[in-house]
């Protein structure tokens, strides 16, 4: 009776007796067949450089092209972040004002969070459409939808320069790896202890370390 229990391992034994050369042969295929489906979304690091008072994002058009959406949103996005004036030439973007390449980066990674990626199921094969006015966020791949995120606020209060001891209310957009709420603030990112994303709270700036802004409620 005890040679059954070998009985259900037998057959992967026979399955195995094919060639190894075959089985290499199949396993290259299969790597080197392109598959749509496979294929990963990279969104192009932002080559951006200062050019005299202004900032050059160089490949704006590829950038835009890739995430698959219209020149004048991405713009109209990173110039509201930005708190700034600018235009499209070309393939390329010129800002006014001196900024960090890292920071141009930062926003385009915001943008595709906001505007591309699907929260449901991750993937980028999304639309914008209107619904009434509500702009919302449709996916293709698992036909979920969600309403874009307002950035209205945000940007408003990137243009200023803030201040410790300064008292606002702020919108948690989501959360740190300790926990902490998170608010990004053009350059600034703000954390909030104990808040969920959604949540509006009123807070005042207790600490400003570089672009990190320690804050307590109000
Ligand atoms: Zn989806």
């Amino acid at each position: 009776m005890a040679g059954a229990t070998f009985l259900p391992i037998h057959p992967s034994y026979i399955y195995m007796a094919e060639p190894y050369e075959t089985l290499l042969k199949k396993a290259y295929a299969n790597v080197t067949e392109p598959s749509e489906s496979v294929e990963r979304f990279t969104v192009p690091e932002a080559k951006a450089y200062i050019e005299g008072k202004t900032t050059v994002l160089e490949n704006f058009a590829e950038i835009a092209d890739v995430v698959r959406r219209e020149q004048d949103h991405l713009m109209k996005f990173l110039l509201g972040e930005l708190g700034t004036a600018g235009k499209i030439d070309g393939n390329r973007a010129i800002f006014n004002g001196k900024f960090e390449p890292s920071l141009i980066n930062n926003l385009i990674k915001n943008y595709v969070d906001d505007y591309v990626i699907c929260s449901e199921c991750g993937k980028p094969d999304t639309r914008l459409v209107k619904d009434d006015r509500v702009l919302l966020l449709r996916c293709d791949a698992c036909g979920g939808h969600r309403p874009v995120r307002k950035r209205k606020a945000r940007s408003e209060q990137a243009s200023q320069e803030i201040q410790e001891g300064a008292v606002m209310d702020v919108e948690i957009q989501s959360v740190s790896k300790r926990g902490d709420g998170v608010v990004r603030m053009g350059r600034y990112i703000m954390y909030v202890a104990n808040s969920k994303p959604g949540q509006q709270i009123k807070i005042r700036v207790a600490r400003i370390s570089g672009s990190i802004i320690f804050t307590e409620r109000a």
